[in-house]
């Protein structure tokens, strides 16, 4: 459809954000809304806090810092009291814009310096600008805030939105049976979506925001339960029986004691395997909580019944890593044991028919296990490692093989159990949530770029007591505009200047596979001392001597991430250390990143804080998973409307499987055309 305002330029920036049609325009729901009233409350405010709130400009004032750095501080009042807005960095632009007496919305974090009170960096709009006599914003006292990116403007969207609903609003229909909408009261969709942009009353918008939130859940739900009725009524899985031969034969050998949440999950997954359904189960549990070994007795039980086990991990890295691993546990129990790489190489075509003819019994690799020349004899277990870097399509290519094979899906995200339940459905979940004994939490220090000196100091006492180093730099992308360190400059800072005595190498990505793999084992080996990386070495590598690692940028990482690779260290029973190096200006939510890296070592924490920062949809990756995404509904703070929606969409799918009944007639067909494809992925 056409929209007025909008060209091919325009389509392509909305585009950025999410919006290809006018639906998604209108659907498009503020981040926040701003008032225009001066907000008379800055004496109420609280250091720490994110406010929000419309003030007057008294002063400019851009001088330099003493230091001679380009600064510039911005005073505004509420009448009564004064804040100051900073920024370390602006463009000229800025000196134009901000005008003493101009009334301006402010957004940001609240901190003190010396006393004063200031909010750096703030988002902001001038709210006094010449505006358009026929303008329909001009009166208006609250205003919504769109999601931006580059080359939009809040003016601009606000008048597209506008423009949106006079030429379109007829056609929004609604979505969500009638008997539910009386059920709950909500307003009817057309009226509900206005709402969102064009009310006066903060509150109204926010108990809108429900309806549309509920109905996000309503049909993710109704897509589980059909999953979940479905795969009671057709999944004809294996029954295996628990011989304790194989499985036996490795306790026997193992060095260590299992865990007792290990032995739990063990047990668990066993109950399942044993059983005639197909398994479909998660295992969640820390970094370092010990997930391969459960998984190899998993994968022994289904040998030991003559069929093959596979284990799929994203990485070539961790693949091989993971054979090295069983190959040293199972070695002298006589089981044929394979790695499958990508690509071509000298061997595969032998691998491939000891795969096709049941003589490899434990096969190993990443994608390449997927691939249509992968043909399985007898496939009776499929586990899945770092299961979230799949999506959910090549999860499915291997548990839809004829024989039903048994799923295992390994996570070291710690995801609360009902979230879980929401977004991977009726999966079972098993948590190793205990750590091997003896295991020290890794110690975390936060430095500014100015102590690199003493950090590399600090590091070089691990080095002289023989341990070895990680030293790890974000991705340079190609769109970054301020110089960051990488990983090569590093590299050569290090080798030449600060451990010439060292052993030292770089890692990244654009590495082929062979090489990577070299360098990962002269490091395991303990030949080389430091190395020095971009984020390859995230998922699961095990080099037990390494103690400490140094996370550069470390502002620029998230909370999940961060926790990943600082598990790389600590996996002995020595004390290992982590340094994060932060480069200024750090926004406030990169602090508070920081600050909760240094203060726990807990998975569970660190994941639900991680969930409140990001939000959920950019927590799971959605986008890469193809699993429903939430776009109005907040996972955590919605739980409430979450279960409602479930228990309701249960109720229709129990009694209705098909939605056939003629109350449902509408909903089959919106639901049809919003999950059909997702539907075929899972119901198999
Ligand atoms: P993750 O859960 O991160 O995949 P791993 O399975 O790689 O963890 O285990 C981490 C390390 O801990 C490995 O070196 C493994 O041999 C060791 N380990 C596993 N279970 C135990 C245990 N019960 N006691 C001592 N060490 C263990
Ligand atoms: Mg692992």
């Amino acid at each position: 459809m056409y929209l007025k305002g909008v060209g091919e330029y325009r389509s392509k920036l909305l585009a950025k954000i999410g919006v290809h049609t006018v639906l998604d325009l209108m659907e498009l729901f503020p981040r926040t809304y701003l008032s225009r009233n001066v907000n008379p409350s800055l004496a109420e405010l609280q250091v720490g806090e994110n406010v929000a709130l419309t003030a007057e400009i008294s002063w400019v004032d851009a001088r330099p810092s003493t230091t001679g750095k380009k600064i510039l501080h911005v005073g505004v009042n509420d009448k009564a009291l004064g804040i100051e807005c900073v920024w370390f960095r602006y463009p000229p632009s800025y000196l134009k814009i901000f005008k003493p007496g101009s009334t301006i919305w402010i957004s940001g974090t609240l901190s003190s310096f010396n006393g004063q009170l200031q909010i750096n960096h703030p988002e902001f709009e001038i709210l006094d600008k010449e505006i358009d006599e026929h303008d329909f914003w001009k009166n208006k006292l609250l205003l919504p805030v769109y999601p931006l990116t580059e080359g939009l403007t809040q003016t601009m969207m606000r008048k597209l939105v506008y423009s949106c609903f006079e030429q379109y609003a007829s056609y929004i229909e609604e979505v969500l049976p009638d008997f539910l909408l009386q059920k709950y009261g909500f307003a009817p969709r057309r009226v509900a979506l206005q709402i969102m942009h064009f009310t006066e009353k903060r509150e109204v918008a926010d108990k809108t925001r429900r309806r549309f939130a509920y109905e996000e859940f309503f049909f993710s739900q109704i897509l589980w339960a059909r999953h979940k009725i479905y795969h009671s009524q057709n999944s004809y899985g294996i029954k295996f029986d628990n011989k304790k031969k194989l499985t036996t034969e490795l306790k026997n050998k193992l060095s260590f004691k299992l865990t007792s949440a290990q032995k739990r999950v063990i047990r668990e997954i066993f109950a399942d395997m044993c059983s005639p359904r197909q398994m479909s189960r998660l295992i969640q549990g820390d970094v370092g909580s010990g997930k391969t070994i459960v998984t190899i007795f998993a994968m022994l039980l289904a040998v030991e019944n003559g069929y093959q086990a596979t284990l799929m991990a994203p990485t070539e890295i961790l693949a091989e890593q993971h054979y090295q691993n069983f190959q040293k546990l199972l070695d002298g129990m006589g089981i044929k044991i394979i790695l499958l790489k990508g690509g071509s190489y000298k061997g595969k075509t032998e691998q491939k028919k000891q795969i096709a003819d049941g003589s490899a019994q434990i096969i190993l690799g990443t994608h390449a296990l997927i691939q249509k020349d992968v043909d399985f004899a007898k496939l009776g277990f499929v586990a899945v490692d770092e299961q979230h870097r799949f999506g959910v399509e090549q999860r499915a290519m291997l548990a839809k093989g004829n024989s039903h094979p048994d799923l295992l899906y390994i996570s070291a995200t710690p995801i609360p159990r009902s979230l879980a339940m929401t977004v991977y459905g009726d999966l079972q979940v098993s948590q190793i949530d205990e750590m091997p004994p003896n295991r020290k939490a890794v110690i975390t220090y936060y430095r500014s770029e100015r102590k690199l000196d003493t950090v590399f100091a600090d590091v070089e006492r691990e080095l002289r007591n023989g341990r070895q180093a990680y030293f790890v730099c974000p991705l340079v992308e190609e769109s970054e505009k301020l110089a960051l360190l990488d990983a090569q400059r590093l590299y050569t800072h290090l080798k030449d200047k600060i451990y010439p005595s060292y052993s030292i190498e770089l890692l990244h990505g654009r590495m082929s596979a062979k090489e990577k793999d070299a360098i990962m084992q002269r490091f395991k080996a303990g030949e080389i001392k430091i190395l020095v990386t971009t984020t390859v070495i995230e998922v699961g590598v095990d080099v037990a001597n390494a103690s400490v690692m140094v996370i550069e940028h470390a502002e620029r990482f998230g909370l999940a991430q961060l926790h990943q690779l600082r598990g790389r260290v600590g996996r002995g029973a020595d004390q290992a250390y982590c340094f994060l190096i932060g480069h200024h200006p750090l926004s406030a939510m990169a602090r508070e990143r920081l600050n909760i890296m240094t203060r726990s070592t807990d998975g569970f924490v660190i994941a639900e804080k991680d969930l409140e920062l990001r939000g959920p949809g950019e927590f799971f990756g959605y986008e890469q998973s193809g699993l429903p995404q939430f776009r109005f509904a907040n996972l955590i703070a919605d739980q409430s409307i979450l279960n409602l929606a479930r228990k309701d969409a249960f109720e229709i799918i129990n009694k209705d499987f098909q939605m056939i009944k003629p109350e449902h007639e509408k909903l089959r067909i919106i639901y049809l055309s919003k999950y059909k494809q997702k539907e075929s992925l899972i119901l198999y």
